[in-house]
């Protein structure tokens, strides 16, 4: 295990907003176990969906390495992968393979753990629609004993890996399918800029959040350096100095204009810390 004092977490938060503190890199089950014995310990992905707020915190950090890192192919519709896995890697690993069935999904820069508690999803697809069993520290779940709601599950414990079921294709199949994707994705996201995602939840599919945040005429309002998105109102981004007490402003600001002008409470999908 490698423990960092004074790891600089705005270099792994995605929105590039954090603290200096302590993180632990995690390399097998040994070493999770004695984290786990820590009290306030807290799992981290790829801080795709979480915002450091504070400048200190009495947590303890951790993130999955070493044998969380590994992709097996179990038999040709069957793949084992660890919770540490960066989505982007179990995709390259598919197109290799002729994995197909996550396409939608690609450009979602989430890790496998992280997108499994999350039940990320896009374009109609979730992760947990392919999943078959996952292994936590509390022991081996099977999906139906895992309740999966709009971007949330009720797994509390860590996910050390997941077991999925894939179907066959070609190469130039998947790859077409993920050029539309991925298209789609340009032109309607911020791609590559410096976010977390959609901030709040949909209250329903024909109130959008960035429908209703563009209603209210917030499209591109800014505290400082953070900004609602021109390209997609429910996109927060960090033009550059942006920190948490003007990323809790800007939220605030929108939720109370959205329920001021349309009586709808906005709820957030983005976890504060
Ligand atoms: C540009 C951009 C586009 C995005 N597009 C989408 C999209 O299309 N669809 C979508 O659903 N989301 C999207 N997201 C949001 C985000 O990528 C997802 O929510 C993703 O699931 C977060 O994964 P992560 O590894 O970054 O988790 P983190 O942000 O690190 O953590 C999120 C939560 O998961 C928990 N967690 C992490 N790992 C584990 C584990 N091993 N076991 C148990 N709990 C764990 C953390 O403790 C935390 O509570 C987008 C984000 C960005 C920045």
């Amino acid at each position: 295990m490698k423990i960092y004092n004074d790891f600089d977490f705005s270099k792994i938060s995605y929105i590039r907003i954090g603290h200096v503190g302590k993180l632990f890199v995690i390399e097998n089950i040994d070493d999770l176990l004695q984290v786990n014995d820590l009290k306030g310990k807290k799992v981290l992905g790829n801080c795709s969906k979480i915002l450091f707020s504070k400048k200190n915190y009495r947590k303890n950090f951790y993130k999955l390495s070493g044998e969380f890192l590994k992709i097996e192919k179990l038999n040709n519709e069957t793949v084992l992968v660890g919770a540490g896995v960066k989505f982007s890697t179990l995709m390259n690993f598919m197109i290799k393979e002729n994995f197909t069935g996550f396409e939608e999904l690609v450009g979602i820069p989430g890790t496998v753990g992280g997108m499994i508690k999350m039940n990320a999803g896009a374009f109609g697809k979730n992760i947990s629609n392919n999943l078959i069993t996952l292994e936590t520290l509390d022991g081996k779940k099977d999906k139906s004993e895992i309740c999966f709601s709009y971007r949330n599950t009720d797994i509390e414990s860590v996910i050390t890996f997941a077991k999925f079921s894939f179907e066959k294709s070609t190469k130039s199949k998947i790859m077409k399918k993920i050029e539309k994707f991925i298209k789609l994705r340009k032109r309607n996201q911020p791609y590559k800029a410096k976010t977390l995602g959609s901030t709040f939840k949909n209250p329903s599919p024909d109130q959008p959040a960035w429908k209703l945040i563009d209603n209210v005429g917030l499209r591109g309002f800014c505290v400082n350096d953070i900004c609602v998105s021109t390209k997609h109102s429910n996109f927060i981004i960090n033009r550059g100095k942006g920190n948490g007490k003007d990323f809790l402003e800007l939220v605030s600001m929108i939720k109370k204009k959205v329920y001021d002008e349309k009586k709808i409470k906005l709820e957030l999908e983005v976890e504060i810390l």
